[in-house]
Parts: structure tokens; sequence; C-alpha cells
């Protein structure tokens, strides 16, 4: 099947784009003997997996299923190739009835406080498992999202220095401890981190030279166009050279970044009586905000859409809305060349990551297909979606 012949709505990954992103990736691992992990909250299409595997050390997960999802999809294929994958998870709790089922997946288990190091660390060790501690260096390198900031106070996420400090006491779990991780980004450039790990080592330095490796966490845009990779590479090495230590990233984005699109039709075009810079246009599509990028309200941010201007740039403005009742379920507004017509087909940029991970079936609207596109620009879907979607929910 073409991209053209695509049903819709369609999520649609390219190869190609995924694999230059992986090279990237891999050219730092390369340089640096960093190790660098999938965080599958971003990207989840497993599709992919044995491609990203052979790529990157392995995945991360944030709880029992992401943890499965790795195991099955991820290491199983690549250990038949003879290929070593690992399994790491963070949770901000475990819950006993899933960690003996945990233990069974993953090799790296990061905790999120001293209790629960103090109830399960023993666990993790007796099952030969590599055990880290998440920290929380209270410094916020970001303004805009303040919903993506681990730094923020009163967060739950990580250990203080104050907190770290206090629990650290023989017996109740300290000397399980092989690694420290810390997670704070979200898509910033390197010298955030590089701001950020000056307080993780003013703040935690005194413990790193005990530990067998660091982990820096996501929210790296390192596949982003101007990222500083050198600077990157010169944090690694920081921590490698200073502590002897082994340094893990786990970015989701930058795995998927730029790599997918979302198609979409036009259902109807409606006018308003809006004028603002000339009169404002609707269009609803078979694609829905709230539903298949429920990021655009959240985070919230207006998606790239192939062809289209900013508002009134072009000629004709269109505000772009989705087939629920929602009365936000809005995409944003973008101009056009030519008016919008039914059947019209709608290409939207930057659409695999956090976009199938998140999506829902609110008001009973469909989860949209998904495909591939092979590196020969054939496109093959991967999945159909089914009324089971839904009813399965409930
Ligand atoms: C979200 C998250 C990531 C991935 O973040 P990106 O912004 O997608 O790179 C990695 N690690 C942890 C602990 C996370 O919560």
């Amino acid at each position: 099947m073409t991209f053209s012949e695509l049903p819709t709505p369609c999520y649609v990954v390219d190869e190609a784009l995924v694999k230059r992103n992986l090279e990237i990736l891999h050219g730092i691992m390369e340089r640096t003997g960093a190790h660098i992990l999938l965080a599958q909250k971003a990207f989840s299409m497993y599709a992919l997996y044995p491609l990203i595997g052979r790529y990157l050390c392995g995945a991360t997960a944030s709880g029992l299923y992401e943890a499965r999802l790795c195991a099955e999809e991820m290491v199983k294929p690549l250990a038949q190739q003879g290929i070593r994958c690992e399994n790491h998870i963070f949770s901000p709790a475990y819950r006993e009835a899933d960690f003996a089922e945990i233990l069974g997946y993953c090799d790296h288990i990061v905790f999120n406080s001293w209790r629960q190091v103090e109830k399960l660390g023993g666990r993790a060790r007796a099952a030969g498992k590599s055990i880290g501690l998440r920290v929380n260096p209270e410094c916020s390198t970001q303004e805009g999202h303040a919903i993506y900031d681990p730094c923020a106070p009163g967060s739950r996420l990580g250990v203080t220095k104050k907190n770290f400090a206090e629990g650290i006491q023989p017996g109740k779990g300290v000397e399980l401890l092989d690694g420290l991780h810390f997670h704070t980004l979200c898509e910033q450039d390197s010298d955030d981190l590089e701001k950020t790990l000056d307080a993780v080592e003013e703040k935690f330095g005194e413990y790193l030279p005990r530990m067998k490796w660091i982990n820096f966490g996501g929210g790296h845009h390192i596949t982003r166009d101007g990222y500083d990779i050198p600077r990157l590479e010169r944090c690694i090495r920081r921590m490698q050279e200073k502590y002897g230590l082994e340094v893990y990233l786990e970015p989701g984005e930058a795995i998927a970044l730029n790599a997918g699109f979302l198609i979409a039709t036009v259902l109807e075009t409606q006018e308003t009586d809006l004028r603002m810079c000339g009169r404002l246009h609707l269009a609803i599509l078979d694609t829905s905000a709230a539903c298949h990028m429920p990021d655009v309200l959240e985070m919230p941010y207006r998606p790239p859409l192939q062809g289209s201007g900013e508002p009134w740039e072009k000629p004709c403005t269109y505000r772009l809305g989705g087939p629920t009742c929602l009365a936000g379920d809005i995409i944003g507004e973008y101009s056009f060349d030519q008016p919008l017509g039914e059947g019209d087909r709608l290409v939207f940029e930057d659409m695999a990551i956090y976009s199938m991970v998140k999506n829902n079936t609110f008001n009973g609207v469909p989860l949209p297909f998904i495909a591939l596109r092979q590196e020969d620009g054939h496109c093959r879907i991967v999945r159909q979606p089914v009324y089971e979607d839904f009813k399965s929910r409930l």
C-alpha cells in the first residue's frame, strides 16, 4: 500500500526516519560508551522494537505492562539473534502484587523512596537485580510546562538531598544501591543537562563514588536540529571520568522525534460568523485532538500540518476540530492556499511520540489505524481499529 492509499485516521511511523534518529543515538553510545535506552512511555510501537534494540541498549518501563512489552517484543526476539537487551524499570511506587512478575522481566529496578528500597530492595537484590534510587536535584530548568517539572516544590518524584541524608542508614537498604537516577528535563538541550548535573554533584556528589552507574533520565531532545551533542558527550565523560560511573540515558521523544504522521480526512467544512483577519472557516476531521493527540490539549501545542501556514498567512484559514462533542476538541487554526473540501486528506507531523501511547476512545471514537512506512516506501498496516478497543475498556 502507498502512503496515499492508507485508510484514515492513521498513525504512520516512518522506519527510515526512526533509523536516522537511532543512528544519532548510536553514535553517542559508540563515542562515549554511554548506554541509551528507549523510554517506552513516549513510544511503544513494538513493531519497531527489534530495530530499536539493535541500535540501543534496551528499554525502560514505567510499570509492569511496559516491562512485559519490552521482555516480549525486544528482549526475547533479539536474544534469539544473540543480541542482549536491558530492561529497566522506574515506578513512583511498586504494587506488592506486581513485584514478583516485574523481577521476572527487569534487570534494573529503580526505586523512588527509601521506604520502597527498604520494602522491596532485598527481594530485588536476592533476584540478582541492579538497584537504583531516583533523586530529585531540586533544580528546575524548564519554565513552560509545570506539569512536566519533577523538580517543582512538593514533587513526589525522587528523593531530595535532605530526605536522602535522613534515610541513608545502615540496614535500611543503602548498601543495596548500585546507582542513582534523575529525570528532570523535558524537550531540553544539553546546557540544561549540564546545569542539572552541577546540582546533582553538589547535592549527591559524596555518594557517587560508591555507585556503579548514574541514569540521566529522559527529556534530552538529542535528535532535534541544533541540539548540542558535543556538550552532552562532555557531560557523559565527566561522570565516567570523575566517578568511574557507567552512564545511562533513557530518552523517549528523541527516538521517534519527527518520525511519524497522523493522516486524517476532512469530513465536512462549515462557515462561522467569526471574522478575525478574514472569515474563519471550520473543518471537522475524522481525527480528534481529545482522543488521538491528547498532548495537543494537555501540553498544549499546535501540531505541524503539511502544506499549511500560520492562521491568515495563506488565503483560507480554518479551525480544525474533531468528531467528538467536546467543544474544545480543536487541533488548531491553520491556513491553506485553497479551500478545504470533503474528503481532503491532511497530514499532521511529529505524531509518533506521546500519541498512540496516550490515545483513548472517548465518545466511542475509534482509535486510528497504525501503519509502518518501510524503507522501500511501502506502507504496511500493523493495527486496525476494532469495536472491542472501545467496549473492552468499559
Ligand atoms: C518521561 C520519562 C522519560 C522519557 O522522557 P522523554 O521526554 O520522552 O525523553 C524517561 N525517564 C523517565 C523516568 C520518565 O518519566
